[in-house]
């Protein structure tokens, strides 16, 4: 059996960094240790030799992958692929009994892990072969170098399960292929260079955690800061220690801006000081996964003394479809600019016309693509559905065009965001927009449809205000209408302490309905 690594981009990338500047390619900041491009390779060939056993391909046998985040986690993801499996990476805060699922959904023969997740492993080990390998036998030293082998860049690479907010979750399976083009297309547009750093805290069971912010830096050469978790002060006291390396990417999801956000305004003149200037750093900062309030986004450009969020939307299924562009002034805000080249968008009306060359008319988004993914795993019905006839990939989500250059605008999940009130179509999202962008005190806000024999649904929202601000519905409702159509405005309200959210950060809207 030899050491040796299947010819894809990424392995042959990584080799050839390998070979030339050998550059930091994980930056493990539990391990408190940096891993070469050279030492991702020999690692990611030795393990694929002990998830192969003796065999010479896995044969698209599904393996799950339970790894802190870090140095193990991608050595782990690299050698499922480099041994022919589809991996399957759990989330590593998910209960056990959603652990189990994802595992017994995906019929998943190994699970590789680590030793920090040891009192889990043993509910999760039933009917599978479990490979745990602690940090020594990450750090210990290979010597040669594994050669390339050709490969079926078609085959199935990766199943990421669903964030299952309207549903059980299923899992999106892409090939190696639709791997490389999601992360290609990033490279390319982003303008990543072998001279990034990437301060990552997202979790790696998602697409946002795994394509934009890991696959798509290895791709070119660059580093990847990985840290266990997202936890505000120390986000900021990395950004500011300027010992450290200079960090010129971040990524990340609208509830962990408005988090720090948080922490900064709470700080004194001086540490605001110091907190902004360290924002210098940053060649650009991205967030995604969910709307992005406009109040926040002008917040978080004033507080990082300039910094203008990046919106992308994209989705498990079809990575990245739309971006802003890179250029700063062509960032518009409650837009995600444009389709990212190669991705075909189309709008298309309730009665079936294509739309997307009107300006101001929302209807349904469909994507088609390298980047789209292949199927759902084992549900073929679910696949079928979720296309058209001719192709296109149905997102579900509602959008429409707006001002000269049509940029993209999303108006939310059509089955939660998309409230049906007195035969009129509501945005949840434009809602949230105005209730943050009014000076109420709000801090979080959700809106939801509650059905009504009436109305249809009532426009209800749910709001976390800031310590010591108290609301009222008819303050709400006297000032909304100044600025929205009257059918828009709440008629319903609960002040609750936090909103549910699942462990992207997103609002788990169907637990909201029950309150009312
Ligand atoms: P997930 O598959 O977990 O990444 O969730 C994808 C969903 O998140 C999309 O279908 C959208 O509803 C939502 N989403 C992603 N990006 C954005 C964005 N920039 N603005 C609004 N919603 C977004």
């Amino acid at each position: 059996m030899s050491f040796a690594l299947p010819n894809f981009p990424l392995f042959k990338n990584a080799l050839d960094y390998a070979t030339s500047h050998n550059g930091i390619a994980i930056d493990d900041i539990r391990m408190g240790k940096s891993f070469t491009y050279l030492e991702l390779i020999q690692a990611a060939a030795n393990l694929r030799l002990e998830l192969l056993n003796g065999k010479s391909c896995l044969n698209q046998e599904r393996i799950a992958i339970l790894c802190p985040s870090g140095f193990p986690y991608v050595v782990c993801l690299l050698a499922v692929w480099a041994a022919g499996g589809i991996a399957v990476p759990l989330c590593t805060s998910h209960p056990t009994p959603e652990q189990l699922y994802t595992l017994q959904d995906s019929n998943s023969s190994i699970l590789v892990s680590h030793p920090v997740f040891q009192d889990r492993l043993k509910d999760l080990q039933k009917n599978l072969a479990c490979i745990i390998k602690n940090d020594d036998w990450f750090v210990s030293k290979q010597t040669k170098l594994p050669i390339l082998f050709e490969s079926d860049i078609n085959a199935s690479a990766l199943i990421i399960y669903t964030s299952g907010t309207t549903g059980k979750p299923k899992g999106a399976v892409s090939t190696h292929a639709i791997i490389d083009a999601q992360a290609s297309v990033l490279v390319k547009s982003w303008y990543w260079s072998q001279q990034d750093r990437i301060h990552h805290i997202l979790p790696l069971h998602h697409i946002h955690g795994i394509v934009n912010a890991l696959l798509s830096p290895l791709y070119i050469g660059a580093t990847i800061e990985m840290h266990q978790k997202f936890i505000t002060e120390q986000v900021w006291e990395r950004w500011a220690n300027t010992d450290l390396p200079k960090l010129t990417v971040f990524m990340s999801v609208p509830t962990v801006y408005s988090k720090l956000y948080q922490f900064y305004k709470n700080g004194d003149k001086e540490a605001r000081n110091e907190l902004t200037k360290a924002c210098n750093q940053f060649r650009f900062m991205v967030s995604g996964s969910a709307s992005l309030p406009t109040s926040l986004r002008n917040q978080w450009r004033k507080a990082s003394g300039g910094q203008v969020l990046l919106e992308r939307y994209g989705m498990t299924e079809i990575g990245m479809a739309l971006s802003q562009e890179y250029v700063i002034w062509e960032r518009v805000q409650g837009t995600v600019g444009i389709p990212l080249p190669g991705v075909q968008v189309r709008i298309i009306s309730d009665e079936g016309n294509d739309i997307t060359e009107k300006r101001n008319i929302p209807g349904m988004l469909q994507v088609k693509g390298s980047t789209v993914f292949k199927e759902y795993w084992q549900r073929p019905d679910a696949t079928k559905k979720e296309f058209t006839g001719d192709g296109w990939f149905q997102t579900g989500d509602v959008a429409q065009r707006t001002g000269y250059h049509g940029y993209y605008q999303i108006m939310g999940r059509n089955s939660i965001d998309i409230i049906k009130t007195g035969g009129e179509k509501v945005s949840a999202l434009e809602i949230e927009r105005e209730l943050l962008s009014c000076d109420f005190g709000i801090q979080d806000v959700a809106v939801v449809g509650i059905p009504d024999p009436e109305w249809g649904q009532k426009v209800a929202a749910v709001v976390v205000m800031d310590h010591g601000k108290e609301i009222e519905l008819l303050t709400i409702r006297n000032q909304l209408k100044k600025q929205l159509a009257v059918y828009k405005v709440p008629s319903l309200l609960k002040v609750v302490s936090e909103l549910p959210k699942n462990a992207m950060g997103k609002v788990t809207k169907k637990d909201l309905v029950c309150l009312f």
